[in-house]
């Protein structure tokens, strides 16, 4: 834009500066996950806190206000799509939700998690629940009272929700959730019942966790991640972050013992490592330099994980390579039973461990239950129960104890109810984007299956990765694919694939 208004650029220099602080704390927890030691947890949180807690007080103040306001009528002229306009709309978005949380709310719910989170580890290791009940409680209590300030119309959750997945409702995630429903549970048991599968000994062979690593590198290098704007480290929890668009961290972890763990980890987080590379340079330092959603950047982790990482066509490339990579452990395994084995469909306690069948039932066992908590429809000291009865009716499994039940996920330690869901979006936005891009793309399956990814990489930056936050998912999914998400793609994906896998 020539002669930018004046308000325009000096909101741009005010957020780049906030944009500076939020970038240093992912440096500082970036490193507090990957080097530091343990005694430097301490200070570290103090930092991390005085960093965000600066952020969030430049961010909400009147300054920004006033030259939000200022702007609001002349961006409304503008080009929808350009750089400009979208920094206006998005941050005017940002700004009123984060002014309508008082700040004693916030530091109320930063305190509750941090106990939380310790008396979560405690239940989590005893198996005890009731350790952990009371701080639920109190987490659930401050999220309703988080989602009021908000506001919303219709349902609670759908204030929470918005702050992972804007725009999105919760009466949609239903109907999404109730369509996958009718279809995967009864596939779930037709597949539960056979014996086919179930074996996956050949993955659970020792394999040198250097060679791991070297094969990891080498996928990722050929899927487009770039090691001159990036770097991968080992974590204990596996995580993509960004200093800047031109310095993006992948973590991995190893398992000398079932070496999926760091293959299709290391390939989810190039997933996001791409999206992050691949965001427009023009938007570096605006605050829209980063996903659309959680949803949206979980779709690009997915699409690489599972509609490539697991397809025949990839392993046509890759399987010789891993061949000739760990001789003594794959030299005598069947191309057929390997593909088997990685595709093996098994209902499973922990939501992590997952196949992409029984995955999203998880998923809708917390958002059901969130829903449940937020609307009190069901008693906190009663989730124990509630949740093993859902497991029942899903997957056809009880978890012997807590610690294999509600007790296995960190995110209600951290205060954070609405974001599951977002897990489940990503992998029917991946099924969505995915077939569109089939559609564009003319021997795509050749390309994947001599290991040439590059034109799938460009048609995803120009699609997605460069636009960053300028566009709501709905927005993006309607630009990229003409339609509304739905839960079609993904329940077609998975009935083909799986369809062919059991021979049902
Ligand atoms: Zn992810």
């Amino acid at each position: 834009m020539k002669d930018e208004p004046k308000e325009l650029q000096e909101l741009r220099h005010r957020l780049g500066e906030i944009r500076d602080l939020h970038r240093a704390s992912a440096v500082l927890s970036w490193d507090q996950q990957t080097y530091m030691p343990p005694g430097g947890a301490v200070a570290r949180a103090e930092q991390l806190a005085t960093l965000q807690r600066t952020a969030h007080v430049w961010f909400i103040s009147d300054e920004i206000g006033q030259l939000l306001e200022a702007l609001r009528a002349p961006a409304a002229e503008w080009d929808y799509d350009s750089d400009e306009a979208s920094l206006v709309r998005v941050t005017l978005r940002d700004y009123e939700k984060a002014r309508r949380i008082p700040p004693a709310l916030v530091a109320e719910l930063a305190r509750a998690s941090t106990l939380a989170y310790e008396a979560w580890t405690k239940a989590k290791a005893a198996a005890d629940f009731a350790i952990f009940l009371p701080h639920l409680e109190k987490i659930v209590d401050l999220n309703i009272q988080i989602a009021e300030a908000l506001g919303y119309q219709d349902r609670l959750y759908d204030a929470l929700l918005d702050q992972y997945e804007p725009d999105m409702k919760t009466a949609q995630v239903a109907t999404l959730f109730e369509n996958l429903k009718a279809e995967l549970v009864p596939l779930v048991k037709t597949i539960a019942s056979q014996t086919r599968l179930g074996n996956d000994a050949i993955l659970r062979r020792p394999m040198d966790i250097q060679k791991q690593w070297d094969f990891g590198l080498a996928i990722l290098r050929d899927m487009g991640f770039d090691f001159n704007r990036g770097r991968q480290d080992k974590s204990v929890h596996p995580f993509t972050t960004a200093f800047s668009i031109d310095d993006v961290r992948l973590t991995t972890r190893l398992d000398p013992n079932y070496f999926p763990t760091a293959l299709f980890g290391t390939i989810h987080e190039g997933g996001h490592g791409l999206y992050e590379q691949g965001l427009a340079k023009t938007l570096e330092r605006t605050g829209l330099d980063d996903g659309a959603s959680l949803g949206i950047h979980e779709s690009q982790s997915r699409l690489w994980e599972n509609l490539i990482g697991r397809s025949q066509a990839f392993w046509y490339h890759y399987f010789p390579r891993l061949q000739q990579m760990f001789p003594e452990q794959m030299g005598d395994v069947d191309f057929e039973d390997f593909y088997q084995a990685i595709n093996a469909v098994k209902p499973t306690f922990i939501r992590v461990e997952a196949d992409e069948v029984t995955y999203n039932l998880h998923i809708m066992i917390r958002f059901e239950l969130e829903n449940d908590m937020l609307e009190r429809r069901v008693h906190i000291r009663e989730l124990p129960e509630a949740w093993n009865a859902k497991m029942e009716e899903y997957l056809g499994i009880v978890p012997p104890n807590d610690a294999l039940g509600v007790l296995q996920d960190v995110h209600w330690s951290g205060g954070m109810l609405g974001y599951f869901p977002t897990y489940s979006l990503g992998n029917l936005y991946s099924v969505q984007f995915f077939d569109q891009a089939k559609r564009d793309i003319s021997g795509l399956a050749d390309q994947i299956a001599t290991g040439h990814f590059s034109e799938l990489l460009d048609w995803l930056r120009q699609n997605i990765h460069r636009h960053g936050r300028k566009y709501t998912p709905a927005e993006l999914v309607a630009r990229v694919t003409g339609n509304e998400l739905t839960a079609k793609n993904y329940i077609d994906y998975i009935k083909q694939k799986f369809g062919e896998l059991y021979a049902l």
